[in-house]
């Protein structure tokens, strides 16, 4: 399996010298594993994503917070009408995730009615999709602890397994499921929008520490955890600063960064 990582920052999108080294674009997180590409959101980063003609492709969306959803209309090639690309969310049926997304791709929201423009686009159902690929990709989704609710993925190609935890406000009643979830996992991503400082005045929020995910990796058997959705406030300065603290297994994830497990 080949993971890119196109986003790894959390809320909003940031440039400046600054936020270089990590990046400023927003959730997106590619894998490919037999002839299949899955997008895990559709963030800024989208922008970046190679569609592949010759692979199957679907976007995989936790949920439908703009920094997930907002490069949709911004990649080149999904405008190419024979890209076909699925499109699916463990979060709504295909009818209320099309029609969410059209709201916010059209009217005063957006220049082009996007999801009529997108025919190439197909709205698909979740466990449909579950099914249709279960002899070569395993995908499994669990409910995160996010206000306006979101899921989180796990995708498992030839024994190879990577989980997707974002966004999620990490709870102590989710360790168990949690931990289930992550069960003999190769990579972890894992949302530490915030460290644990921040968390006194974040209750809410929706996200979790860097330290909750450095706590939480020590209780599952995972090989790396990568710690993404950065804070937009979270300078390169800084975030090499933790970078460099942290333990064997653990790294800050940064957009480019590429893996194969
Ligand atoms: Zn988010
Ligand atoms: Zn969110």
């Amino acid at each position: 399996m080949k993971i890119t990582l196109h986003g790894c920052r959390g809320s909003i999108a940031v440039s400046s010298k600054e936020f270089v080294k990590y990046g400023g674009y927003t959730s997106c997180y590619e894998l490919r594993a037999g002839n299949t590409q899955i997008i895990l959101d559709a963030g800024t980063g989208f922008r970046n994503v190679s569609l592949q003609k010759d692979l199957k492709k679907y976007i995989l969306l936790s949920h439908l917070h703009h920094d997930h959803i907002q490069g949709l209309g911004f990649n080149h090639e999904i405008f190419n009408p024979s890209c076909n690309i699925g499109i699916s969310s463990a979060l709504y049926d295909p009818t209320e995730l099309r029609r969410t997304i059209q709201t916010f791709f059209s009217g005063c929201y957006f220049p082009l009615n996007l999801t009529e423009k997108l025919k190439n686009l197909k709205f698909e159902n979740f466990s449909t999709l579950v099914e249709n690929n279960k002899d070569d990709i395993l995908i499994e989704s669990l409910e995160m602890n996010h206000p306006g609710r979101s899921f989180g993925y796990s995708v498992t190609h030839e024994h190879k397994k990577l989980v997707y935890l974002s966004d999620n406000e990490f709870k102590h009643w989710q360790l168990a499921e949690l931990c289930d979830f992550c069960e003999n996992s190769d990579i972890v991503l894992w949302d530490g929008m915030f460290i644990d400082k921040e968390l006194i005045d974040k209750k809410g929020w929706g996200h979790s520490s860097i330290e909750q995910g450095l706590e939480f990796f020590n209780k599952i058997n995972c090989k790396k955890m990568l710690i993404t959705h950065h804070s937009p406030e979270r300078t390169d300065y800084e975030l090499d600063k933790i970078n460099s603290e942290l333990p064997d297994g653990i790294e800050l994830a940064f957009d480019g960064m590429n893996i194969e497990i």
